[in-house]
């Protein structure tokens, strides 16, 4: 690995309002479960993750998102979920979040045609709140919807600590 490289992903970040109701609605159900909790300022929506990218690409790459013409919008998270073989307990959109499938769908094929080799899998709007999580307890609900203003998209570097990861947002575009 190039010793400038970096790990980065795109996301969509929780304006700090929306943060403060994410923490919240975390800790009303984590003294329930037990898992690995996401820290509060780790909250986010990856839209597409690269993994390692060289620094003499960055320039290329925000010149990709820059292209993007993905508009500005409103969802709701409002639903709870285990999955189960990635032992993950994520929010997610109960109704389709076109905006949302939209700018992942656009980012992901700029990204492909570029040559960047993301997950195969198909995008699935979703915000981890938990890792190494067995199950979700009966009964366990949101006490209400997290309503996401979305209007912009970044850029975030990912670095390891001890303990985990810390994200440095790199860079934003508005929708
Ligand atoms: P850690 O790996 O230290 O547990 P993390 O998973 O939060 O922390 P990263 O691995 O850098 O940190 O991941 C950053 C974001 O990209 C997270 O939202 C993660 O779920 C997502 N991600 C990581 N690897 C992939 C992958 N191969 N495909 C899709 N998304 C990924
Ligand atoms: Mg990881």
């Amino acid at each position: 690995m190039d010793k400038a490289a970096q790990r980065l992903f795109f996301a969509l970040w929780p304006e700090d309002s929306c943060r403060t109701a994410l923490a919240a609605a975390m800790r009303h159900v984590q003294e329930k479960i037990p898992a690995r909790w996401i820290k509060p300022e780790n909250l986010h929506i990856t839209l597409a993750f690269l993994g390692n990218v060289d620094a003499g690409q960055r320039g290329r790459l925000a010149s990709l998102a820059g292209d993007i013409q993905a508009q500005a919008g409103e969802f709701l998270l409002d639903r709870i979920e285990h999955w189960r073989k990635p032992q993950v307990l994520c929010l997610t959109p109960s109704t389709a979040a076109p905006m949302l499938d939209q700018l992942a769908a656009d980012l992901t094929i700029r990204l492909k045609d570029a040559g960047y080799q993301l997950d195969q899998r198909p995008f699935r709007a979703h915000l981890t709140l938990a890792r190494k999580a067995t199950s979700l307890p009966e009964g366990i609900r949101l006490e209400r919807p997290i309503v996401w203003q979305s209007t912009a998209f970044v850029l975030v570097e990912s670095t390891r600590n001890g303990q985990g990861s810390d994200y440095t947002v790199l860079e934003s575009w508005p929708l």
